[in-house]
């Protein structure tokens, strides 16, 4: 008896929404072939296996540090060769890293109610007298938008 030879079915790509051919040998095909749609594919696969498998994300852990290990003056190499991109990533990890801290003080309602704060500023090293009289303070804001029931309720009062 023959096996049943299935047809090749034409579907649309889940992600560049373009019709292609479902290979027969992957009926669950959902993506096409173009190198942009399989980067997307696997990358996508790999950072969910990363959060549902701790064993995948330990292999890859390990696979980081063997490379770092045979390879010790990579990062050094590229950032000299990458200083801009270098100095920009800086700034974002920075930024995220200051996302993140704020976020844990709201989470641990350390930060109440930010319109009764009062704020002080204290400068200190060899430029701060300067500073101080030509009335230059360097400041950042970050406004945070969060919607919890127990700030509705203080803005209710
Ligand atoms: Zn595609």
């Amino acid at each position: 008896m023959a096996g049943v030879k299935r047809m090749p079915r034409k579907i649309v790509c889940r992600y560049c929404t373009k019709p292609f051919t479902q290979s027969p040998y992957h009926p669950k095909q959902e993506v096409c072939t173009s190198e942009e749609c399989q980067r997307r594919r696997k990358r996508e696969y790999h950072s969910k296996k990363i959060s549902d498998d701790p064993e995948y994300r330990q292999t890859c852990a390990d696979s980081r540090k063997n490379w770092r290990e045979n390879n010790p003056d990579y990062q050094r190499r590229y950032r000299q060769n990458n200083k801009t991109s270098c100095e920009r990533n800086k700034w974002k990890q920075q930024g995220r890293n200051r996302k993140r801290r704020l976020s844990a003080i709201v989470k641990n309602n350390l930060a109440i109610d930010a319109t009764r704060l009062f704020t002080e500023v204290w400068m200190t090293g060899p430029g701060a007298r300067e500073i101080e009289k030509n009335n230059l303070a360097i400041s950042q804001v970050m406004i945070l938008h969060i919607d919890t029931p127990f700030m509705c309720n203080r803005s209710a009062q």
